[in-house]
């Protein structure tokens, strides 16, 4: 491998000298994103991923396999992939343990990316440009393309180091996250290879921490989408007569909001995190007879609705919520209908809430925070996720996940314009993934 790294090096230089001679004028050599191109680095790995455009409706997948399959194999590291939806690749890396009896170690990142408005950035979403003060602006450089190159580098150095996992250690690459992963992650679990590698323990994607500590998400939110439908009887504008499909869902609008607030409230007091309550908000509202100019002003219209997105945290109680939506937010008797989606699971296997227990009844979990400790790095309390992951699918199978990206100090721009994460962070990321395989591979109970 060392050998690789001088050659390309020698290659490099080769390929600059004969550049200077010939063609290239000295200015482009001038800026400092072209230099980091030249040279085979973590950080320039990082932004060679970034560089991929993985950013939804159509994310280039099969780019981003061939590019971690290169680096795996540089690693050592076996590789196979899979595919169980039509352009819908699985990439799943292997470092055999000594003993593979033993539950082993999964490490999963998902290859897709949100899109990106490229006129609201300062440098374009997929150049991964590194500004002088070490932030690499790109989408995906926190969600969530940082760990899956951090993941490699910690095992290369471990490798490098001579260091041999006791348990086999997994790293997986799914698609489709961002758009809920039902082609993605919730395939993948259910297959024969997943069963076959026996996972005792997943690390899964976190957030970004604004201070010193590294914040562990230990359960997510479940999704759902309400859509709620009134029907009555149309009249004219001037008219007034009970259950007109307007007042019903207006009606059903304010018993909802009632609802909400209660929950908000509960958050607003400082009684429990945003993550903890039940979120119910509007998204959508279809009503009214359209003309030209707008609305047709004169009619009751005879059909009208509305959409919500719920979240649902661990402790609810869906059967709950589901009656009441039946009796008071959408009931028969006010002729409404509705349709809930429920975008993944809710329970485990066992029917059990999706939580991943951060005590010591968890072995994992002290392990995992020793490995923190021992880089010098804080966990934070460990909190629910407001929003949602594939790490969902791996806990409905009852196996303990957690979700965790290694980025302190660094602000939270997921999802968001300008979307950066600082070098020394990344870097700093490695070490602390390094320490977390070494430790939880050595372990030695035969857990789960
Ligand atoms: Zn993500």
């Amino acid at each position: 491998m060392l050998g690789l790294h001088l050659f390309l090096l020698s290659l490099t230089v080769t390929t600059l000298v004969l550049c200077l001679l010939f063609s290239t004028p000295i200015h482009s050599l001038q800026k400092p994103h072209d230099q980091d191109d030249e040279q085979d680095t973590p950080i320039t790995r990082f932004q060679r991923y970034l560089r991929i455009k993985t950013a939804h409706p159509d994310p280039d997948y099969y780019s981003a396999v061939s590019f971690l399959k290169a680096e795996a194999q540089s690693v050592g590291l076996q590789a196979r992939t899979l595919e169980y939806a039509p352009g819908k690749p699985v990439l799943l890396l292997t470092w055999p343990g000594s003993n593979p009896s033993f539950p082993s170690l999964l490490f999963n990142s998902h290859l897709d990316s949100v899109p990106a408005e490229p006129s609201k950035w300062d440098h374009p979403p997929f150049s991964a440009v590194r500004s002088p003060d070490g932030k690499i602006f790109a989408r995906g450089a926190q969600d969530d393309k940082c760990i899956a190159v951090q993941y490699l580098d910690a095992i290369r150095n471990l490798k490098e180091k001579n260091f041999a996992p006791v348990r086999t250690v997994h790293i997986s690459y799914v698609p489709d996250e961002e758009i809920g992963g039902a082609d993605g992650a919730a395939k993948f679990v259910a297959s024969k290879e997943f069963q076959e590698l026996n996972v005792g323990f997943v690390l899964d994607e976190g957030q970004a921490s604004p201070g010193d500590e590294f914040r562990i998400f230990y359960a997510d939110r479940s999704p759902w989408n309400l859509i709620i439908k009134a029907k009555g009887t149309p009249g004219h504008g001037s008219r007034m007569y009970d259950n007109s499909a307007m007042e019903n869902l207006m009606k059903s609008v304010e018993s909802i909001t009632k609802f909400r607030e209660s929950q908000f409230d509960v958050v607003k007091a400082g009684e429990a995190a945003s993550s903890e309550v039940i979120s119910i908000n509007p998204v959508y509202v279809k009503a009214g007879i359209p003309s030209p100019t707008g609305f047709v002003m004169n009619m009751q219209p005879s059909e009208a609705e509305a959409g919500f997105n719920i979240r649902l945290p661990p402790a609810a109680d869906p059967d709950l919520v589901k009656r009441r939506i039946a009796e008071e937010w959408a009931p028969a008797r006010w002729n409404m209908t509705y349709q809930i989606s429920e975008l993944g699971p809710i329970r485990d296997y066992m029917g059990r809430p999706l939580i991943t227990p951060t005590n010591d009844s968890n072995p994992w979990w002290s392990i995992f925070k020793q490995a923190i400790n021992a880089v010098g790095g804080k966990l934070a309390k460990p909190e629910i996720l407001s929003s949602t992951t594939d790490a969902r699918y791996m806990r409905q199978l009852g196996i303990p996940a957690l979700g965790f990206s290694p980025m302190s100090n660094t602000p939270i721009l997921l999802h968001e314009h300008n979307e950066y994460l600082k070098d020394t962070v990344y870097l700093k990321g490695i070490e602390v993934y390094e320490s977390i395989i070494s430790s939880l591979s050595s372990l030695e109970v035969a857990s789960h």
